[in-house]
């Protein structure tokens, strides 16, 4: 039996597999700059339309950080469990789009049963609680969880 193919089919998944972070990385950085940004409003229908769609029963909370703050985090956009046990999706003015809510609507969806961290009462509140959380940096969140929201938030982009 000639096991030269099943070899060479391991050594390609591992590379997808160590790849899939800068993968993921690289299109999110991408697709975050690139598709169009919506109002306020628009953004806040849509999450209400994706939420019915999904039913997701707590409320979210549409947080809008003002000036350039996630970026200098190197952050797309968050979400956390607020204070009143809703959600909470945190986006900067400037990046408000279907891709990034479709990404933390994922996040919301999939991830949150077993990673859920608890925000503050406002942005700046928020972004202390992610700096000094270990929340992103878990095998699963690199290699997976982020990964998939970035898919789904390109799917989200037809939506
Ligand atoms: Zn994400």
């Amino acid at each position: 039996m000639n096991i030269k193919p099943i070899f060479n089919y391991f050594i390609g998944l591992s590379f997808l597999f160590i790849l899939s972070p800068t993968i993921s990385s690289l299109s999110n950085g991408i697709l975050l700059r690139t598709t169009p940004t919506m109002s306020i409003s628009e953004a806040n229908a849509f999450i209400q339309k994706e939420r019915e769609k999904n039913d997701i029963d707590e409320d979210i909370t549409l947080r809008i950080v003002e000036d350039n703050a996630l970026e200098r985090e190197g952050l797309g956009g968050y979400c956390l469990i607020g204070p009143e046990g809703d959600y909470i999706i945190g986006v900067q003015k400037n990046r408000l789009s279907k891709y990034i809510l479709s990404h933390e609507l994922c996040h919301i969806q999939k991830d949150f049963d077993e990673a859920a961290v608890s925000g503050g009462y406002n942005s700046t509140e928020d972004l202390n609680i992610m700096k000094h959380g270990e929340c992103n940096n878990t095998f699963k969140y690199q290699f997976f969880q982020e990964p998939r929201a970035t898919f789904y938030g390109f799917l989200g982009i037809f939506k």
